[in-house]
């Protein structure tokens, strides 16, 4: 059997299984955008990692080296402020083919400073290693947040309007347009934009967390489809998702459109959003949402709400939609 055959959720399932670990009490481990572990009464500590690898994860003639430098910190930070914490302190391990420029790494570290700062957060160590093909960077962020405003995934609660705080698709639609070589225009460059150099959601995720009514909370990272499957299956319930009230940028749509793509499936599928999203108690949302939009001029976006588990999804128009994305789409989207 290869790791491929069983996909990486299952591969994580199968080493927790394998090798259980009793954790010491109050520590969150393994399952979550942070683990987290007692700092005092009050607090915890929040760690999250995320690798990035050449090839894999970028291709190194498309993307800058600050856009790189940006983005390493940015999808961790991402992490953290899918649990809701203030972003503290950052360790980059970093291996480094030996042609690699120097000019290039200065530029690397003016991306990642740059982001750093806006956040507050201190680069307080890492490793750097000569790596014979390709760059690899790894980077660690940890956080601290308040215990009773930590947000995990696996607390959503039936009729909890689902909700997300930014646009679907455009990440994922730029990196289509890179891997297919499409002729750049205005749009197109500012798909690419959005999907080099994400913003880290933290000030809005700080914010939210603060919310009692906010009952569950993760990132978008792997795409809507997924992730969405995940808070669902952690919180062991069931949904239902209007297709028609995903934000779509008027860019995606523009692209999608000009290259016969179906939005939903980009919107779903490809992933790199790095926006938050959250379920909230349906009689908190106008009270949470009005709080939200006066202080970020933005809105969360309803595009579903939770059922039971064993809801029976066939009985919703508005599932219906959704099951026709499925079908014309693979791998995650035929667990739905
Ligand atoms: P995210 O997309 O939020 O970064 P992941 O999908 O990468 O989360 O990981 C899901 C969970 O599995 C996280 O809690 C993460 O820490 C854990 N995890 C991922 N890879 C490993 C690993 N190699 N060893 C231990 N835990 C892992
Ligand atoms: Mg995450």
């Amino acid at each position: 059997m290869k790791i491929s055959d069983i996909g990486e959720f299952n591969w994580i399932e199968r080493i927790k299984k394998l090798y259980p670990q009793v954790l010491p009490d109050g520590i969150r481990g393994i399952g979550d955008d942070c683990a987290a572990v007692p700092w005092d009464k009050d607090y915890y500590k929040v760690f999250t990692t995320d690798m990035l690898i050449e090839n894999t994860h970028f291709l190194l003639n498309e993307i800058s080296a600050y856009e790189l430098g940006h983005k390493s910190l940015a999808v961790n930070l991402s992490d953290i402020a899918a649990c809701g914490a203030k972003p503290e302190t950052a360790f980059l391990s970093i291996g480094l083919p030996p042609d690699t420029s120097v000019a290039w790494t200065d530029e690397f570290f003016k991306g990642f400073f740059s982001l750093a700062k806006k956040y507050n957060t201190f680069l307080l160590g890492g490793d750097s290693c000569k790596s014979q093909d390709s760059l690899i960077i790894n980077v660690l962020v940890t956080g601290i947040i308040k215990k009773d405003h930590y947000k995990s995934r696996d607390t959503a609660k039936t009729a909890d309007l689902i909700c997300v705080n930014g646009n679907l698709g455009d990440s994922g639609g730029g990196l289509r347009c890179i891997l297919n070589k499409i002729e750049r225009n205005k749009d197109i460059e500012f798909l690419i934009k959005k999907h080099h150099l994400p913003e880290p959601q933290i000030n809005e995720g700080m914010f939210l967390s603060e919310f009692k009514g906010v009952t569950a909370m993760m990132d978008v990272s792997d795409g809507l489809g997924s992730d969405l499957k995940r808070i669902i299956d952690d919180s062991a319930k069931g949904m239902i998702i209007d297709l028609e009230n995903l934000p779509i940028s008027k860019e995606i749509k523009s692209v999608s459109e000009q290259l016969n793509w179906n939005i939903f499936e980009v919107a779903l599928k490809e992933g790199e959003d790095y926006c938050l999203l959250l379920t909230i108690n349906p009689d908190e949302y106008e009270m949470i949402n009005n709080a939200y939009l006066k202080k970020f001029g933005k809105k969360l976006v309803v595009i579903g709400k939770v059922t039971d588990k064993d809801f029976d999804k066939n009985s919703d128009p508005v599932y219906r939609l959704y099951a026709k994305v499925v079908d014309t789409g693979k791998d995650a989207f035929r667990q739905f």
